[in-house]
């Protein structure tokens, strides 16, 4: 028998998702995020699931020339744009757009030879302070990257640091609106959060990635209250199940110790799997469709689920980690941790069973 834990991805899901996210911003494009292999689900699953949306943001480079080898004819832009001068040949030839955010990449694309002309995504660093250029360059940034030849087309762009918090975006739409007004190019500035929360944020194409996997990007929202559903399920067995007398410990540093007699199940799933390993003790789990809590400290390759109030509990008894039937964000607030990070970690070698 193979390992039995598995990832579960729900392409229904994803497209149901995209419909979710389609009537949020009914009058925007939808650029689908899908760095990071989709968020641990997968690329070309996603991208295949996904073929509706409008157009594609990645990363890197890589990432963009795998979605054209799988056929992807639409927009593709690099988030970070390039990193070095030579990737620019690559933009041209293979029709990808490229975030503009600092002055070293503008003076990469006057000096290319290119053939086709490029689209960019012109970055305003609006006050997250990680991307983009000041308020004070930005203008002179915009008259630059008009002059090029080369540029063929130009969004304005940026991110916001807390359209999930109380904070808000109000701060950052007042320095947008200053910068953008003075410009007569579309604008991309929403993440799933703004998608959900600030509709004035939709502009002309909007780039949700947590909410097409069925994740809230909200601390205080379920993701079934805002209509989305889980696409990846990760899915195990028990593969021992061990009875502890009172005063016996469990795992590694014995950090749990039974009061009562306990039955245990081990699970098919660990740290090595992408499972945070500072989940501890009373992190929600699935055993047999039923809800209960793990116990000790989670291994390279197992964890353990208390079975004492689970019926028909035994060796090979499903297991469900996350997803379908226990939201990811339960998990990952367990373990002091987002949604996202539990995604995307996601182990290569736990395999994905499409659905
Ligand atoms: C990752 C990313 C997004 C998607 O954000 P979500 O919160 O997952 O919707 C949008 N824009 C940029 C620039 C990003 O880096």
């Amino acid at each position: 028998m193979t390992r039995p834990l598995q990832a579960i991805i729900d392409t229904g899901a994803l497209r149901h998702n995209l419909d979710v996210l389609r009537q949020q911003a009914a009058h925007s494009r939808i650029l689908a995020v899908i760095k990071a292999n989709a968020y641990g689900h997968g690329l070309a699953i996603a991208a295949d699931a996904l073929a509706q949306a409008d157009g594609f943001a990645v990363a890197s480079l890589e990432e963009a020339l795998q979605l054209r080898q799988l056929g992807v004819e639409c927009t593709i832009l690099l988030l970070e744009g390039v990193f070095e001068a030579s990737e620019i040949l690559a933009c041209s030839e293979h029709r990808l757009a490229m975030v503009i955010h600092r002055h070293e990449q503008i003076e990469w694309l006057r000096a290319a030879r290119l053939k086709q002309p490029v689209e960019i995504f012109l970055k305003l660093n609006s006050g997250m302070n990680r991307l983009g250029f000041t308020p004070e360059t930005y203008h002179q940034a915009m008259a630059e990257v008009r002059a090029i030849a080369a540029v063929s087309h130009i969004t304005q762009t940026s991110h916001f640091a807390s359209a999930d918090e109380a904070d808000g975006i109000e701060a950052q739409m007042a320095v947008i609106h200053a910068a953008f007004s003075a410009h007569a190019h579309p604008a991309s500035l929403a993440n799933s959060a703004a998608v959900f929360r600030y509709p004035e944020s939709h502009r002309d194409w909007v780039r949700p990635g947590i909410s097409l996997y069925g994740g809230s990007p909200f601390a205080d929202t379920p993701a079934e209250t805002l209509g989305l559903r889980p696409v990846m399920t990760l899915h195990s067995r028990i593969i021992a199940v061990q009875t502890l007398q009172p005063g016996q410990a469990l795992g590694y540093g014995g950090d749990w110790v039974a009061q009562h007699p306990t039955r245990i199940g081990v699970v098919a799933c660990g740290y090595a799997d992408g499972y945070p390993r500072h989940a501890g003790s009373g992190t929600p789990i699935l055993v047999n469709g039923q809800r209960t809590r793990t116990l000790g400290r989670v291994s390279m390759d197992m964890l353990f689920a208390d079975l004492s109030c689970v019926q028909g509990a035994q060796c090979g008894s499903p297991v469900t980690l996350w997803g379908d039937g226990l939201p990811v964000e339960q998990v990952a607030q367990a373990a002091g941790t987002i949604n996202y990070e539990l995604l995307c970690a996601r182990a290569q070698r736990v395999p994905e069973r499409i659905i």
